[in-house]
């Protein structure tokens, strides 16, 4: 049950999961799914904020990190500040955008700092969740890795935090003649250890975040990469560096100051630009496109290979720390062809207009599969649950299933503000549910909601990359009331979760 006995708080993590454990079936009063950026947060807030909650963590993986320990292609690095990419709590001190490693090192920190490593079971897969209204549980089943054995667990309450994608395939489409193809197809998800790449021709296909961190990374080895792409992207150049951050260091103040400035400064910034991206396009295209020409030269054909045909911030609009990707570019080890592949050929590609180009290595950087709830079968009283089929509440809950939150975090801002938006809700959730005595809460549509005109869980008019459009009829719906919708509008949000009223009509408590 949610309800946490004041017994709990003065034992430790392992004699709470010994008293607690019912023969195989181990309970805990939450369960988090993942342990990711998402996952890891939530832990820390649910410590902080409801001590005493017994909780666990199950991740398939064998370690914590979620993207930043899936992906191993070279020069993995966040696209967003970590600033704002890390946590509120824990400043960030090195330059704002970070290799995989980097975070990694950070959030091996957090988990230090805050005892959470006992409460992490890693090589746990889970998969499947059925809700049972008579027990008000959520009972897990779970594979271990190790052992290939079922385990499972019950808990009053599912925290979500296991991403939206899946991690242990990449997407690449279908071309004709990829079989002939003599040399290696590589998804940067599945990057293999040793793959040798010195002097060979390397062709990235994509032009996204991925293919823009790949290609200068490699470009010094190759013999030649060549990014491929169907049609442009935006990107951001600037130094990896946040001068107040600088100034501030050089003033001797503490770290903790000059990371909430340095917080709310770039929120401040984002805001601005994204809204701009909506009442000024233009102005704001031109800009970006300013930026790619400054560096790259006047000579350049940016018309061709950096001017995408969307508004800007329609899709992410990648940073490129120290302007790497462009300086490849300039030096002729890296080049971009902006064309549709026609067929593979045993030696490369052949292009819709007739060029082909030569590869030894052939690199998709062709996206994600979305995966909308971790492949977990899910059951709500017996009968089986399609997340399609429900009505998200504020992008994190969903009608009809009781006592469960889903981690979605923001595409234009860091994912991770919404992290901590969530994590306050619902320990205040928590909290009330305990002293209420309530056991469970179902969003539901209030009596006026009824008649809600209902699209889908993100409206391609405002944000729409491959991997949403391909799995959008899998993800929830959404209402055309705020609440009833995931905004995507940090800063509307950082005001309104906090206000958000726990005896609202839309949570039907029992
Ligand atoms: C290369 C790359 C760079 C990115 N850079 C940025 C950036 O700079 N800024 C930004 O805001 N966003 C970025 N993103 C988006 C990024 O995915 C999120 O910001 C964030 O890392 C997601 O964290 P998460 O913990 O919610 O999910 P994930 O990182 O996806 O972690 C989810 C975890 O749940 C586990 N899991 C899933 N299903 C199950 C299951 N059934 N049983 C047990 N465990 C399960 C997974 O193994 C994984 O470890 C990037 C994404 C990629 C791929």
């Amino acid at each position: 049950m949610i309800a946490t006995g004041a017994d709990c708080v003065a034992m430790n993590v392992q004699s709470a999961i010994e008293k607690t454990s019912k023969g195989s079936t181990e309970h805990f009063d939450v369960l988090i799914v993942g342990a990711g950026i998402s996952g890891v947060g939530s832990a820390y807030h649910l410590t902080k904020q409801a001590p005493g909650t017994s909780f666990v963590v199950l991740e398939t993986q064998e370690s914590f990190g979620g993207t930043w320990i899936t992906h191993k292609y070279p020069g993995i690095r966040s696209d967003s500040d970590l600033h704002t990419f890390g946590y509120s709590f824990k400043p960030w001190t090195g330059p704002p955008i970070a290799t995989a490693e980097e975070i990694l090192h950070y959030m091996g920190e957090v988990i230090d700092e805050n005892g959470l490593r006992p409460h992490i079971r890693y090589g746990h897969t889970i998969t499947s969740a059925r809700w049972s209204s008579q027990e008000n549980l959520w009972t897990i089943e779970a594979v271990r890795k190790d052992t290939g054995e079922t385990v499972r667990f019950t808990t009053g309450f599912l925290w979500m935090c296991q991403g939206y994608y899946r991690h242990s395939e990449g997407y690449t489409p279908e071309w004709r003649g990829m079989k002939e193809f003599k040399g290696q197809i590589i998804h940067p998800q599945n990057w293999p250890e040793n793959l040798d790449y010195k002097n060979k021709k390397v062709l990235v296909i994509g032009s996204g975040a991925t293919a823009a961190t790949l290609v200068p990374a490699i470009a010094g080895d190759c013999a030649h990469v060549t990014m491929l792409q169907r049609s442009p992207t935006y990107f951001r150049a600037g130094r990896n560096a946040i001068e107040i951050a600088e100034t501030l260091r050089e003033l001797d103040i503490d770290e903790e100051w000059i990371h909430e400035i340095v917080r709310k400064k770039i929120l401040f910034e984002q805001d601005k630009f994204t809204r701009r991206s909506f009442t000024e396009p233009e102005v704001v295209k031109q800009e970006l496109l300013g930026g790619v020409r400054a560096h790259l030269g006047p000579d350049y054909d940016i018309e061709t290979h950096f001017t995408p045909k969307y508004r800007p911030w329609r899709q992410r609009i990648a940073f490129i720390p120290d302007g790497d990707l462009f300086k490849g570019i300039k030096s002729g080890k890296a080049s971009v062809v902006t064309d549709e592949i026609e067929s593979f050929t045993r030696s490369g590609v052949l292009l819709k207009s007739g060029k082909t180009l030569e590869a030894d290595i052939i690199v998709t950087a062709t996206g994600f599969n979305l995966c909308v709830m971790g492949d977990i079968e899910f059951m709500v009283d017996n009968k089986p649950l399609d997340f399609a089929d429900t009505v998200t509440y504020r992008g994190m809950m969903f009608t009809g299933v009781p006592n469960l939150v889903w981690v979605f975090g923001y595409f234009r801002a860091s994912w991770t503000l919404r992290v901590d938006l969530v994590a306050d809700f619902v320990c205040r959730l928590l909290d009330h549910m305990k002293t209420t005595g309530a056991h469970k809460m179902t969003p539901t549509l209030r009596p006026d909601d009824k008649d809600m005109q209902l699209g889908s869980w993100i409206d391609a008019e405002n944000f729409n990359p491959g991997y949403m459009m391909r799995g959008i009829h899998l993800l929830p719906k959404a209402g055309n009331k705020p609440e009833w919708q995931h905004t995507q509008d940090y800063w509307a949000e950082k005001d309104e979760f906090p206000s958000i009223k726990l005896d609202d009509p839309a949570f039907s408590y029992s």
